[in-house]
């Protein structure tokens, strides 16, 4: 039987202040700390749990957010265990010190508070920045802009802002309250957003250059990938960002079967076989054409998938979808591939001839990666990488027209939200530096 799917509930939990106390007590408060370094925005993370340590919680959220404006969120959803925790110095030493959990507890006791931690705004420098997407990267750059005296509007085509903190996270890993808050601290500095516009017909890059100082692109990879495999009607076979899309905003139910074949080895497919598992569903199983050692994914989303019950099938690929006479999808053709090491130390895999092998499915679900929207590039009349992303120069984020910046994974890269926060803190600088100039 197809299963409707529903959404659910966040599972992290949260240290209470005892703990956290004594967890900010075996900190070593290291001078020119390693996991400082190793934190994308710079924490100042010696000198927040310093803080806590005091007892001094409002301190020291003022302290992480005057790096990372979105603890709440990436405490839960990014790898600090594979960054700032990973370099940490009480790592052989009774395990390394909980960052993510300490930083956690002071969001939450922000968001839970009577008057939530505003930074003051400055004085008006007279410069109105556009930004196009309100995801992590421009939300960030949003913040960075009116902390440096820019007035800011931002578009976003979705109904909500947020980009992948609303659409592309598991209500398992973090819940809409946290989200929503951190992205409505956002809009309380005096940041104007502009909902549901469609960027083709709602802006008009002249009179934009007319209205505003410079114009900032966050758009992200908005196209999500399909196979071009033989077999499979439409309504069987889905996309990841689809799916969780409408796990989160449940604005669109899907109908799933039992048998479901996940195809790409990113952090995509194991949050989406996560989430229909814990749902209920019968089988799923991800296909992925390397190893596990290649996947670029989290350590701890890949072991809940597996705790979960997700099958992963290594070193194959889809070939075709085979269906019945009525279209349902039966099967899937797959075939081994062998892994060769290339010069420049990628691991690139091919198929092996006569190594076809097939699969029970009702479903195939393609989480292999996001295109840029070509309709967007031609708007803005942009030049685009060999990789096909928008192309800036590196030095200060500008694309081929120099009022327009761009950063984020629509133009490099970027594998964690607080990288994508990271990136949206530079820009802006360049921004600034820009603006002042004119
Ligand atoms: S490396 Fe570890 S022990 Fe040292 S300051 Fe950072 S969190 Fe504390």
């Amino acid at each position: 039987m197809p299963k409707v799917i529903k959404g659910f509930i966040e599972e992290t939990t949260t240290l209470g202040f005892p703990e956290a106390i004594e967890e900010a007590g075996r900190c070593y408060l290291c001078h020119n700390a390693p996991c400082q370094a190793a934190s994308p925005p710079r924490t100042d993370i010696p000198g927040f749990i310093a803080r806590m340590r005091s007892r001094n919680f409002r301190g020291a959220l003022r302290l992480v957010k005057e790096s990372n404006f979105f603890p709440g969120i990436t405490s839960r959803v990014s790898p600090y265990d594979q960054q700032c925790e990973e370099v940490c110095l009480r790592k052989k030493f009774g395990g390394p010190i909980r960052i993510a959990e300490l930083e956690r507890v002071l969001a939450d006791y922000d968001r839970k508070s009577k008057h939530p931690y505003l930074p003051e705004i400055p004085e008006s420098i007279g410069k109105t920045v556009a930004i196009v997407g309100s995801g992590p990267t421009g939300l960030a750059a949003a913040v960075e802009l009116v902390l440096n005296g820019c007035k800011v509007i931002m578009y976003e085509s979705a109904r909500l802002a947020g980009g992948v903190f609303t659409n592309g996270i598991p209500s398992y890993l973090i819940s809409d309250e946290v989200i929503q808050h951190e992205v409505q601290s956002v809009l309380d500095l005096g940041v104007d957003l502009v909902t549901g516009i469609n960027a083709g017909e709602s802006i008009n890059l002249v009179s934009m250059k007319r209205s505003f100082d410079a114009l900032l692109l966050t758009i992200g990879m908005g196209i999500p990938r399909r196979l071009e495999v033989t077999g499979g009607k439409k309504g069987d076979i889905f996309t990841g960002t689809e799916i969780l899309e409408s796990l989160k905003l449940k604005e669109k139910r899907l109908r799933l079967g039992e048998k479901i074949i996940i195809v790409g080895g990113g952090n995509v497919s194991l949050d989406v076989a996560t989430s229909l598992l814990k749902l209920g569903s019968g089988s799923v199983t991800v296909i992925y054409r390397r190893d596990r050692e290649q996947m670029p994914v989290f350590r701890t989303r890949f072991s809940n998938a597996v705790q979960c019950g997700m099958k992963m099938v290594y070193r194959a690929e889809l070939k075709e979808i085979s269906c019945n006479d009525q279209g349902t999808i039966t099967r899937v053709v797959c075939c081994k591939t062998e892994l060769k090491e290339k010069e420049d130390s990628r691991v690139v895999a091919q198929p092996i001839e006569g190594s076809e092998f097939s699969l029970d499915a009702d479903t195939v679900i393609y989480a292999i990666g996001l295109d840029l929207d070509p309709n967007l590039i031609q708007l803005f009349s942009l030049q685009t990488s060999p990789e096909g992303r928008i192309q800036v120069n590196p030095a200060t984020y500008q694309t081929s027209d120099p009022f327009i910046f761009a950063a984020g994974s629509c133009v490099e890269k970027v594998d964690t939200v607080i990288d994508a926060v990271a990136k949206g803190q530079l820009v802006a600088r360049q921004i600034v530096a820009k603006v002042l100039q004119d």
